[in-house]
C-alpha cells in the first residue's frame, strides 16, 4: 500500500476512500500487486498498473448518457418534501426555486396545493441514474397562478431562463436576500420599536433566520458601506446603478472581500445573519430605496432584465415549443393514470 501511495502525486487520490467503494486487486503468481482498479464515484475510474519503472497511474472519466426526465409534484408541507417525492435532488430543487425566485417568495408565498413540473437533464451510467444536469423547462403554480420558464442558450452561448413569451425570468433584483427565512416584521409607516418601545416607522423588512445564514446581494452593484453603523450594527449598503440602493443590517460579519468600494454580483454572499446593533435576536433588517425614498421591497414592482431579442425569437420558439408540449403531454398522461 505504501509503495502504491508513494508512487505518484495522483496516487494520493487513493487516500480518500468512501464507505462502499470497491477495489479490484490483481496479483501475480508470487502475490505481488500488478493492477489495482477502483471507482471513487460512478463517473470516475482509477487504475494503478505495475510497469518496469514502478506503478503507473491512470484516471478515466466515464461519460454518462444524458437523457431528459419529466417530474411533477404537489406541495403538502414544503417544497423540499414534494420535490424529494418527485425524485429531485437537493441541488435540482434549489435550481427550481432559483428559476422562480424573482416571481415567488419561497419563504412567504408557498401554499399547500401549489404544484410544479419540469423537464431536466438526467445523467445515466449502465442504466443507473448518477446525477442531474440543467433544468430545461419548468412550470410552477403558486396560489392558482402559473409561471413558466424555459432555458435558452443565446447565440453568444449564454444560458438564461425566459417565460414562454421570451421575457426574462431574471429581474434586476432578487426579492428575498436570504434563502427560506421567515419574515418577522413587514414594512410599515408606524410600529412600536421592540427595544426603544416607541412608535417608529419600520422602513424595511425583517427576515428572521439562524445565526450565520448567508445574506445575498439583491442585485449587481457597488458596496458603499461595509462596517458598524450605530443601531444598525454591522451593515452593508449597496448602490445599484444611479437609482437603487439596498441596505442589510444587524449582520454577524461580512463575507470575504466585502468592503467599501467592492463590486458585487447579484446573489453574491455579502455577509451572515447576526444580531449586532439594536436587535432582539438574529435577523436581517433589509431596506430598499428608489431615488433616495424607502419603498417596501415586497410590494415594489421590480425592474426586469432584457427579453429575447426579436432576431432570436424564432430560434427560441424552436427550443421552447417542444419542451412545453412535452410537459403538457406528460402531465395529461400522469393525471389520467392517477385517475384525477
Ligand atoms: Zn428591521
Amino acid at each position: 500500500m505504501h509503495e502504491v501511495l508513494a508512487s505518484s502525486k495522483e496516487a494520493k487520490e487513493l487516500t480518500r476512500l468512501k464507505v462502499g467503494q470497491v477495489f479490484d486487486f490483481e496479483l501475480d503468481a508470487s502475490g505481488s500487486l500488478t493492477t489495482l482498479r477502483t471507482q471513487p464515484s460512478k463517473l470516475v475510474s482509477l487504475m494503478i498498473q505495475r510497469s518496469a519503472a514502478g506503478f503507473a497511474f491512470s484516471k478515466e472519466e466515464i461519460k454518462p448518457q444524458v437523457q431528459t426526465t419529466y417530474a411533477r409534484g404537489t406541495i403538502d408541507s414544503s417544497l423540499f418534501v414534494a420535490a424529494k417525492r418527485a425524485g429531485l435532488s437537493h441541488n435540482l430543487t434549489m435550481d427550481l426555486a432559483n428559476i422562480f425566485g424573482y416571481d415567488i417568495d419561497f419563504a412567504l408565498d408557498i401554499r399547500k396545493g401549489d404544484s410544479f413540473e419540469l423537464i431536466y437533464e438526467s445523467k445515466h451510467v449502465d442504466g443507473q441514474k448518477v446525477g442531474s444536469g440543467d433544468i430545461l423547462s419548468a412550470r410552477f403554480t403558486n396560489r392558482g397562478k402559473t409561471y413558466t420558464a424555459v432555458r435558452y442558450v443565446n447565440k453568444q452561448g449564454v444560458a438564461s431562463y425566459y417565460t414562454a413569451n421570451g421575457e426574462s425570468m431574471r429581474k434586476a433584483f432578487i426579492r428575498t436576500p436570504v434563502d427560506f427565512a421567515r419574515i418577522s416584521s413587514r414594512f410599515s409607516t408606524g410600529r412600536k420599536h421592540p427595544i426603544l418601545n416607541k412608535i417608529r416607522a419600520h422602513k424595511g423588512v425583517d427576515y428572521a433566520a439562524p445565526h450565520g445564514t448567508p445574506i445575498k446581494s439583491a442585485g449587481d452593484g457597488k458596496v458603499i458601506l461595509a462596517g458598524r453603523n450605530g443601531g444598525y450594527g454591522n451593515t452593508v449598503i449597496i448602490q445599484h446603478g444611479s437609482r437603487y440602493r439596498t441596505l442589510y443590517a444587524h449582520m454577524q460579519g461580512f463575507a470575504k472581500g466585502i468592503q467599501n468600494g467592492a463590486a458585487v454580483k447579484q446573489g453574491q454572499i455579502i455577509g451572515y445573519i447576526g444580531t449586532t446593533g439594536l436587535s432582539t435576536g438574529p435577523h436581517l433588517h433589509y431596506e430598499f430605496q428608489v431615488d433616495g425614498v424607502h419603498v417596501d421591497p415586497l410590494s415594489q414592482k421590480l425592474p426586469m432584465s432584457d427579453p429575447i431579442p426579436s432576431s432570436e425569437l424564432a430560434r427560441f420558439k424552436q427550443v421552447s415549443q417542444p419542451l412545453l408540449a412535452r410537459m403538457d403531454k406528460e402531465k395529461a398522461t400522469q393525471l389520467a393514470l392517477n385517475g384525477q
